[in-house]
């Protein structure tokens, strides 16, 4: 055991100082800088907070990049390819000449190299994905043209005025339910709230949909709780979880509001696998 401990001893003497580079990094949450995404390569509001950004001879980057509803990339290829996680939300991939593909918080995807696609929110949906991407002799992304609202189907810009020969059929969903009486505040709730508010880093969308639910629970208001219970499913609250607030604020915002909520939530869960 002494033998042991000497030798444990002479090794840590022996052993020569860490270098400063070798130190490992860590970049506390909370701390990155979040920037808007130019707008010559990005339609809608899309906030970027790179997490790694690689120097010397390190190739590949790291960042976390969040869609407003119906906000996107323009069409772009990577020399060595991505892989996209996404981490929130409810968003959209493409490739030239393929179909529009649904993607959702925990699904992983991998663009090859040098094949042309966008990817970005579904419209009714904000989503945030973590983007890992490889430089090839410093260049990671080859940018090309915009992605037209034709293009995208479903997943036009909240508040963007529409346009072309499918414009009338796309109304935004505040639109179809109070542009005729209240247009201004259909306009604010697309581009205040669900543009601005609900795209902002601060919280994820999973956090915003569990204290938006919480809310209209506590408040009854079975209306308002029915979208925003569909929307909290796309943004990554399960069904269990669900569950477990309504349990909770009974508690907390009266029984006969958890008991209502409850009725609600079934409706909502029959119509979701
Ligand atoms: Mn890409």
């Amino acid at each position: 055991m002494k033998e042991l401990l000497a030798a444990t001893v002479v090794l840590t003497l022996l052993s020569p100082a860490l270098a400063a580079d070798d130190a490992v990094q860590v970049s506390r949450a909370g701390t990155r800088t979040v920037t808007n995404a130019p707008a010559q390569h990005f339609t809608g509001a899309v906030k970027v907070e790179m997490l790694h950004t690689p120097s010397g001879a390190q190739r590949a980057s790291a960042g976390s990049v969040g869609f407003a509803p119906g906000a996107r990339t323009a069409w772009h290829s990577h020399p060595l390819g991505q892989t996209l996680i996404v981490t929130a939300g409810v968003g959209r991939v493409q490739r030239w000449g393929g179909p529009i593909e649904e993607i959702r918080s925990g699904d992983v995807v991998h663009i090859p190299p040098g094949v042309k696609h966008w990817h970005g929110a579904a419209r009714g949906s904000a989503m945030t994905h973590i983007a890992i991407t490889e430089a090839l002799d410093g260049k990671s992304t080859d940018w090309q043209e915009l992605v037209a609202d034709a293009q995208v189907g479903d997943a036009m810009p909240a508040g963007a005025k529409p346009t072309g020969p499918h414009a009338e059929a796309q109304p935004t969903r505040a639109q179809a339910l109070l542009g005729d009486v209240a247009p201004k505040l259909a306009q604010l709730t697309d581009e205040v709230l669900f543009g601005d508010v609900w795209a902002r880093p601060g919280l994820s969308p999973r956090d915003r949909s569990l204290a938006t639910v919480s809310a209209l629970i506590a408040l009854n208001r079975p209306d308002q709780l029915r979208s925003h219970l569909a929307r909290a499913l796309d943004n990554g609250l399960s069904k269990d979880e669900i569950s477990e607030a309504l349990t909770h604020l009974a508690f907390y915002s009266g029984w006969p509001n958890a008991i209502g909520a409850a009725g609600v939530a079934r409706e909502v869960f029959a119509t979701r696998p």
